[in-house]
């Protein structure tokens, strides 16, 4: 019985150590915090805020306007051919 609640504690530390990497957060600690309050500190995890980096808009298309995130040949809500970067002015 106890080997099985060992199981589940360390299962709950290494969900804890999963979704702290995901949000950008340090795994290590987030382990060991999942470890000592288990189930408390996944609940505080989850309503955390993510550190990892936004989707950042690199540039607006010249036809439509649409903010696109990342550079191609053709605008994704238009379908108009764009080239470079059109950072508004
Ligand atoms: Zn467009």
């Amino acid at each position: 019985m106890m080997l099985f609640l060992l199981v589940i504690w360390s299962a709950v530390a290494a969900v804890c150590a999963a979704v702290a990497k995901s949000k950008g957060r340090s795994p290590e600690a987030w382990f060991a915090l999942g470890f000592l309050f288990s189930l408390v500190a996944l609940f505080v995890l989850a309503c955390l805020p993510s550190l990892a980096a936004p989707v950042r808009i690199q540039s607006y298309c010249i036809h439509c306007g649409a903010a696109l995130t990342q550079v191609g040949n053709f605008c994704s809500w238009c379908g108009q051919p764009v080239s470079g970067n059109h950072l508004p002015q």
